[in-house]
């Protein structure tokens, strides 16, 4: 079963499936300067107007979905990025220097991991340094394993009511939520700001859209089917009476 999922998500992953869309070929005048992609499938608008104001800090692995839609929002300062699978200490310097920092933590799950909503907000001028890993679940799995060092980090967990709405891909269960989910919620709790996940995840549900209107197949959990259409629609009212309220915070 997981590794049908996996399969699923590898073959799923969108910016490989991006490549099977029908569009005209790219020519250089038809594609977005911003975001580097066809105009006909442009993100920009569903873009922050400005890099978040976050104090947290993320270092992330081998990011194959996130990193373009992350960039796009957070500022370069605040977002590494690590390609590889192995991050010895000589090419990676800064990451083991604050391996052991009490303020440094690895999102991932496990027996001993914090639930990152108990950690208690720094002091201004502090900021937590956030390690993420991504890939298929084989693939993190396999990140932490041959890298011993991160076990010396703190490890957290995020503690979530959420269903993925990473809909083109299959999550492995119904608790599961793609990286940019888990990041765009782990930073609004550290942040202690809810339209900071907002922000974040628009892009990832734009993305989504673009790839439904082209014919991609949506990937339900069955059994959370329905909530995920309620929630949907709750979040709509609720938009709409933000709006009428007198504008949304970007
Ligand atoms: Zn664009």
């Amino acid at each position: 079963m997981e590794d049908d999922v996996e399969k699923e998500e590898e073959m799923g992953d969108f910016f490989r499936s991006f490549a099977d869309v029908p569009l005209t070929p790219p020519e250089k005048r038809n594609m977005c300067i911003r975001c580097k992609r066809p105009l006909s499938v442009c993100l920009c608008a569903h873009f922050p107007s400005t890099f978040l104001q976050i104090s947290t800090t993320i270092h992330e692995s081998r990011l194959l979905t996130t990193v373009p839609l992350l960039q796009a929002c957070l500022s370069p300062d605040k977002l590494f990025v690590k390609r590889g699978r192995r991050f010895y200490k000589n090419d990676n310097p800064d990451l083991h220097k604050i391996i052991t920092k009490p303020t440094t933590l690895l999102l991932y799950p496990g027996p001993t991991a914090e639930n990152i909503k108990s950690l208690k907000q720094l002091p201004p001028g502090e900021h937590y340094d956030v390690i993420v890993l991504d890939g298929t679940w084989r693939q993190v799995k396999d990140i932490f394993n041959n890298n011993p060092f991160l076990c010396q980090a703190r490890q957290v967990q995020l503690e979530h009511d959420s269903i993925s709405e990473y809909i083109i891909r299959t999550q492995p269960n119904s608790k599961s939520l793609c990286t940019m989910e888990a990041i765009a919620l782990s930073l609004s709790v550290l942040e202690n700001d809810d339209e900071i996940a907002e922000v974040l995840i628009r892009p990832l549900r734009a993305l989504c859209k673009i790839q439904l209107d082209h014919g991609a197949v949506v990937h339900f959990n069955k059994e959370h089917e329905d909530e995920i259409l309620l929630r949907t629609e709750k979040r709509q009212a609720l938009l709409k009476q933000r709006d009428m309220d007198g504008g949304v915070k970007e």
